[in-house]
């Protein structure tokens, strides 16, 4: 039997106007141990009566205390919590490791991710600013940053803390209140924040964090009339649900909706600087990262080389439970080890260029999946094609430029790519030519960078979170304009 850490919060209880409140409808939802697949709690099972009242918190907060705090100290209640998280950062860890199943090592990033969320915030709450637009005479005119009141957030399973980070983080920078929906899968971490930004000073209602179904408490957040803007990651399904629930309510919605990203090497690269990038970025969080680099595009003279390097790679990854820390953990449910495993049927026809190992005393009920790296997938091909989300890489062979931007651009989503040559030129061309939210040159990822706008084109989403990009989408802009003479 594993046991969660030590918990300083209640985790079968909402966060609503400050307090800890049972949900009202009395239930709970068993907490699973994706390392082992054994209950190790329950959490709260919020439904349309708690976002309810979570609304009416923010809502009233929203005109309260938070309506007259200036930005610079909206920043310094952000700086404050930022400083919190850094002090508990392995609790986190340890919490996300066990609610999530991502190897300890993967699980501190995020906490400190989420700390540097909240200090680049910190810094930007007081230097977001209208402007003045010289207009007729006789006229001063200028825009306003506002708010835009209650924003709701619902957050996937797969990075809680960096989501939360940039979610609420941006809509708490530009002083919006927040409703947090985490998801059932895991929401330890969601609690956890809200408990140590109440202990940072944010007023009473600003922030609330209702547990719940998707189905029940999700769905009442995306359609409640008492949002005015909706923050959503996670599944293009679930995404047109909220869009179509903010479009009933005409509100604003963000999406970011994953996506099938891919890799270019080309035959000038540098193999050595890229290979790591090529398999950890496939490989991260078991591969359930919207980010992922499922898809590795390389030019047919370095094909068998790279494949080669890669697949050598893939013979040394261990897959196991999260505290052991090692390169993979588990799913994070038996039902994405199901999607995950129907992906690998799918896949029969293809060759396996390699697999990682699951260790031997891997605990039997856990959702492991030995990563699979396939090659000489053709660009069409349904494991080239969709949404995975678990550990497994398709090697796809190009000609030249155009063959690989056509490839590269032929999926329905968009969110990122790399492009890994040693031509400038090159390098140029196909940034532009890219049909995604971020390209990098010579990398992947570039390190997280929270300051680095960050979103998708087509099915990968719509809207921009993360550096000063985000807080534009997180207020509304008002003209005024006055007629004086
Ligand atoms: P999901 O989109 O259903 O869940 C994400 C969040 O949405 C959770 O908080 C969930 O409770 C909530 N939700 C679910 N149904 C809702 C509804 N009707 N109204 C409002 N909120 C609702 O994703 P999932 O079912 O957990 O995973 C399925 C697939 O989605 C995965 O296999 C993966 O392909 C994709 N996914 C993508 C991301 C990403 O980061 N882009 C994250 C998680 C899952």
């Amino acid at each position: 039997m594993t046991h969660l850490p030590d918990l300083w919060f209640d985790p079968t209880k909402c966060f609503i106007n400050g307090q800890w409140v049972a949900p009202l409808g009395g239930e709970q939802l068993a907490l699973t141990n994706p390392s082992t697949g054994e209950d190790i709690g329950t959490i709260a099972r919020g439904t349309a009566a708690d976002i309810d009242a979570a609304v009416a918190a923010a809502e009233a907060a929203r005109h309260g205390e938070w309506a007259r705090t200036p930005a610079f100290e909206r920043g310094r209640i952000l700086a404050r919590i930022s400083q919190l998280i850094l002090t508990r950062v392995e609790d986190l860890a340890r919490i996300e490791a066990t609610d999530v199943g991502k190897p300890l090592t993967q699980a501190r990033a995020d906490a400190i991710a989420m700390a540097r969320y909240m200090e680049f915030y910190a810094g930007a709450a007081d230097k977001i600013h209208g402007e003045t637009i010289p207009y007729l005479d006789g006229y001063t005119v200028y825009t306003l940053r506002e708010p835009h009141g209650v924003t709701g957030h619902i957050v996937p399973w797969n990075y809680p803390m960096q989501i939360i980070g940039r979610s609420v983080g941006g809509a708490l920078t530009m002083g919006n209140t927040c409703v947090l929906k985490p998801a059932e899968e895991a929401c330890l971490t969601a609690l956890a924040f809200a408990d140590i930004a109440r202990e940072s000073g944010l007023p009473d209602g600003v922030l609330n964090v209702v547990p719940g179904l998707g189905s029940e408490a999700g769905a009442a957040l995306s359609s409640h009339t008492g949002v005015h803007h909706m923050s959503f990651t996670g599944s293009v399904g679930t995404g047109q649900l909220i869009q179509t629930a903010a479009a009933q309510n005409v509100i604003p919605v963000t999406l970011e909706l994953g996506g099938k990203s891919p890799q270019l090497v080309f035959d000038d690269a540098d193999f050595d600087a890229a290979l790591p990038f090529l398999v950890n970025a496939g490989i991260q969080n078991a591969g359930q990262t919207c980010s992922a680099a499922s898809r590795i595009l390389v030019q047919r003279g370095v094909y068998d080389e790279v494949t080669s390097k890669m697949a050598a790679k893939y013979r040394d990854l261990k897959v196991g439970p999260a505290m052991d820390d090692l390169n993979v953990g588990p799913l994070i449910s038996a039902r994405q080890k199901d999607i995950v495993t129907d992906f690998l049927a799918k896949g029969s026809d293809l060759t396996i260029a390699a697999q990682g190992e699951i260790i031997a005393d891997a605990p039997s009920g856990g959702h492991y999946v030995a990563p699979t790296l396939f090659e000489g997938v053709a660009p069409d091909h349904p494991l080239a094609q969709q949404e995975i989300f678990g550990p497994v890489q398709t090697i796809i062979p190009f000609d030249d430029e155009e063959d690989a931007i056509t490839i590269a651009n032929g999926t329905d989503y968009g969110l990122v790519a790399s492009i890994w040559s040693q031509n400038g030129a090159r390098q140029f061309r196909l940034a532009k030519a890219l049909d995604t939210g971020q390209v990098f040159i010579n990398n992947y990822g570039a390190g997280g960078g929270v300051e680095l706008p960050f979103g998708g084109v087509g099915k990968s989403g719509h809207g921009r979170e993360k550096g000063f990009e985000a807080l534009y989408g997180f207020s509304k802009l008002k003209t005024v304009a006055a007629l004086h003479g």
